[in-house]
């Protein structure tokens, strides 16, 4: 009996059920009704990210116009949504494309190992309710494991941190009941959840400090788009969603393109925005001056300048400075200042993790993600029939979900109509290469050896531009002379 022959086999194997997978599912459905799928996820719900946190005041900082798919409209009047709008709308997508029967939760991929002899992954399964093991088998291996992992946030070691008395949470990991009312609440951090925090929590706490090492750059957005909110009256919905993402995009990659040509008068606009926010006199340089550019680290939007107004009203401040060590009541920093403080929110960042930890190996060699090589953003070099869903960090993440889903279906097809079994990038000999991580937040720095690697030019580098991404996945050809296809001995 061969290997393969008493185990289950799907053509596609998509591991995680977040917006990626969900997207994923969606675009094979689609373009390719002929082939057989399933989606393994770890935890007992979809959504990934938007279920897993469940701090006060969880939303997005994209507007939900890019960050939803093309093929289903964002029709709530948030552009800037709640965890919750944004968990209803995948729970529709979900359900209105038929896709829950897809979906195995508590199954958590533990290794996917490929033999070039079956071209097939041989996928081991670690079922997270009942410990057992299940092996699948599968054509194509589709990761959308999301970049960071679940079971823990990052929290540097803090000084002293037995010593306090108080409670200190981490923001991955929110007790349902805590009670932070008439509180006085400290969250290490600047930024995204720490700015998403601090309005939120200041509506009842006794009051909220922001503990930031460094400033980040918060950038007051409107939470509801009027553009959006009007056109559908007067074009209909369908293609007032059309235009309107197609603004937001074309408004996305303007800024990113602003501040990256012009970083100083980026600089002067935002510390404008800021100052007109703030009370007079206050020292707006020393709060909200990053040391670095614009869009160098991704910027926090605050919808309709909460933030600032929780620090107009009293009920908010921010200290800049480094802690020395936790105390009982609270925390000393190095300026000698103490801080007290009940609960301590320690939005320091994620753990990020590749591949949602998943050990690969090809005909029984294991394989370093840290020497593969991105191409096209989706495919790794030298590993075979392995396709991964790594959205834009200086855009909204989904809009590449589309662009990827859809060539990679192309890439199906294209391989069904010369009978080819498998696929993968060949590396050049020579080239240089850089992380594919380009973001420079200090949890994305700790991990970047961690994470493949990317060239410098051409279907090697992973573009963070929308409109280049569109033209070569959307608008280009599939078939490249790096990409290598070959028909196995089984299938010939
Ligand atoms: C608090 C927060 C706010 C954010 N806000 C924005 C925003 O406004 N705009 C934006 O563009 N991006 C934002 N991001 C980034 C965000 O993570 C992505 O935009 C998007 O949600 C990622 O979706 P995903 O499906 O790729 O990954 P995830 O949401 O991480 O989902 C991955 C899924 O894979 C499952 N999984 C992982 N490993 C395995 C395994 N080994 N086996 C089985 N299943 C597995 C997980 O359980 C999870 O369900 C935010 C991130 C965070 C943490």
């Amino acid at each position: 009996m061969d290997t393969f022959s008493s185990i289950e086999h799907v053509d596609v194997l998509i591991v995680g059920a977040g917006i990626s997978g969900i997207g994923a599912a969606y675009y094979l459905q689609k373009k390719q009704p002929g082939k057989s799928f399933a989606i393994v996820e770890a935890r007992d719900q979809i959504g990934g990210t938007w279920d897993l946190f469940r701090y006060p005041g969880i939303r997005s900082d994209s507007d939900l116009h890019t960050f939803s798919y093309e093929f289903k409209a964002w029709e709530n009047e948030k552009a800037i949504a709640s965890a919750d709008a944004i968990m209803s709308y995948l729970r529709d997508t979900v359900s209105e494309n038929g896709i829950g029967k897809l979906i195995r939760f508590r199954h958590k991929v533990v290794s996917a190992a490929w033999s070039t002899e079956d071209a097939r992954w041989l996928v081991e399964i670690e079922r997270t309710d009942t410990g057992e093991h299940v092996t699948v088998s599968c054509g194509w291996f589709f990761c959308a494991s999301g970049y960071y992992r679940y079971d823990e946030g990052y929290t540097p070691e803090f000084p002293g941190r037995e010593r306090f008395t108080g409670q200190v949470i981490h923001p991955q990991h929110w007790p349902e009941d805590l009670d932070y009312g008439d509180k006085r609440v400290v969250i290490i951090g600047s930024g995204a959840t720490a700015v998403t925090l601090v309005p939120a929590m200041a509506e009842t706490a006794g009051h909220v400090t922001m503990l930031q090492r460094s400033p980040s750059y918060i950038v007051p957005v409107p939470s509801e788009d009027r553009i959006a909110n009007t056109l559908p009256k007067l074009i209909g919905r369908k293609r007032a969603y059309a235009v309107t993402r197609q603004k937001n995009v074309a408004r996305q990659r303007l800024i990113w393109r602003f501040c990256q040509q012009y970083p100083g008068a980026a600089r002067r606009l935002i510390r404008h925005l800021n100052a007109k926010q703030l009370p007079a006199g206050y020292p707006v340089d020393e709060h909200f001056k990053p040391a670095y550019n614009p869009w160098d680290q991704r910027l926090c939007a605050v919808p309709d300048a909460d933030m600032f107004k929780a620090i107009r009203e009293g009920r908010a401040s921010v200290v800049t400075d480094q802690i020395d060590t936790f105390t009982e009541r609270g925390i000393r920093l190095q300026s000698g200042r103490e801080l007290e403080a009940d609960v301590v929110v320690t939005a320091t960042g994620l753990s990020l993790l590749a591949f949602g930890g998943i050990s690969l190996s090809v005909d029984g060699v294991a394989v370093d993600v840290a020497q593969k090589v991105a191409f096209k953003g989706f495919l790794l070099s030298d590993v075979p029939n392995f396709a991964y869903m790594f959205g834009y960090t200086n855009s909204s993440w989904t809009l590449k979900v589309g662009l990827v889903c859809e060539h990679f279906c192309r890439l199906l097809a294209h391989m069904d109509a010369r009978r080819h079994t498998v696929c993968y990038p060949q590396l050049p000999e020579s080239m240089p290469t850089r992380p594919l991580l380009g973001i420079g937040a200090g949890y994305v720095k700790r991990a970047v050896d961690q994470f493949p690697h990317q060239g410098t030019a051409g279907p090697w580098r992973t573009c963070m531009d929308y409109r280049a991404d569109h033209k070569m996945l959307r608008e280009g050809p599939v078939e490249d002379d790096r990409l290598h296809f070959a028909t196995s001995a089984s299938a010939a």
